[in-house]
């Protein structure tokens, strides 16, 4: 069963250390053509984040290597196809990969509505406006203060509305989703948890899950341990209680995959890279219409980007 993953790091591990190999299946990348292949990925969005360690002032050179790193090492090197519209995806042959570009956090761009614009000409399509501290966009959910969008901020959702770009809620205060909620066109949560069933900042509560439900968006599930449960170990029934909880909801539509691989080494046993895919799905075909999963799987996020009309 193809898969749709609307997050992972593997940009950020390749512009961290740049003897990764995204060719070849290797012990520091969970991320590899192999493992996509395996796993039946048929669309992986790969995020541009900068490390917090990044002086500010070298943050947008940062994404821009990273972007090159996205078109040299997964494009051009290993043959994925980069995808921008629903029309890109349904035109993807059997045998091929695609690959959407996004940005997590707009640190890297200061107060320039130019450098973000510059992002999304290179195919960024899902743009989070913090990572989880403060930025001039909003506050991260990490924030103590909590503030939700800036007047810079709201510039950036009328940016993101105008040329259709999901305007990615994971990270983001509690105050800055409710900003977002009214005023973003294609909001979405592209790798976040329920709060109900594990109380951390980074997950979704049930009336932002249904709020996002409301406006159409899509939860990405992220397989991080933290986020699924407050054991210190993880279970593919970890991730399924909540998708569970968020189809209690009435999202059975809204839920998609986030998976957040390269981006933690604290994952559920039996899902440790995308190769690992397959064992959800089977898991999940013990408790859901075929349908229903391919909806998790793929559709969902699929749709979404029709929907979007991009
Ligand atoms: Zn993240």
């Amino acid at each position: 069963m193809k898969v749709f993953d609307a997050h992972c790091d593997l940009l950020s591990k390749l512009f961290e250390n740049k003897t990764n190999n995204f060719l070849s299946d290797n012990d520091n990348l969970q991320v590899t053509l192999k493992s996509l292949q395996e796993g039946c990925v048929k669309v992986q969005t790969f995020a541009i984040y900068i490390p917090t360690n990044i002086h500010p002032s070298m943050r947008f050179e940062a994404a821009l290597s990273q972007a090159n790193l996205f078109f040299e090492k997964v494009i051009k090197e290993a043959g994925l196809k980069q995808v921008v519209t629903h029309e890109d995806i349904q035109k993807l042959e059997d045998n091929e990969i695609g690959a959407m570009l996004a940005l997590e956090g707009c640190d890297c761009i200061d107060q320039d509505i130019l450098k973000l614009q510059t992002l999304l000409r290179m195919g960024v399509r899902s743009v989070g406006l913090t990572w989880n501290f403060a930025n001039l966009v909003a506050d991260g959910a990490m924030e103590p203060r909590g503030a939700g969008l800036s007047l810079f901020g709201r510039g950036i959702i009328e940016v993101l509305n105008e040329n259709k770009i999901w305007c990615d809620v994971s990270h983001l205060s509690d105050r800055g989703f409710w900003d977002v909620i009214e005023l973003a066109d294609f909001p979405i949560a592209s790798h976040s948890n329920s709060r109900a069933l594990t109380p951390h900042p980074r997950n979704v509560t049930d009336e932002q899950f249904k709020a996002l439900v409301e406006r159409k968006g899509v939860v990405g599930i992220n397989f991080h341990t933290p986020f699924l449960t407050e054991k210190s170990n993880s279970q593919i029934s970890d991730v399924i209680r909540h998708i569970e909880h968020f189809c209690e909801l009435g999202g059975v539509e809204h839920i998609g995959i986030g998976s957040d691989f390269d981006g933690t080494e604290m994952l559920p046993m039996y899902l440790k890279n995308p190769s690992d895919f397959p064992n959800l799905v089977n898991e999940l075909l013990k408790y859901y219409s075929e349908s229903e999963v391919r909806g998790f799987m793929y559709d969902n996020f699929a749709k979404k980007l029709a929907r979007t009309g991009l």
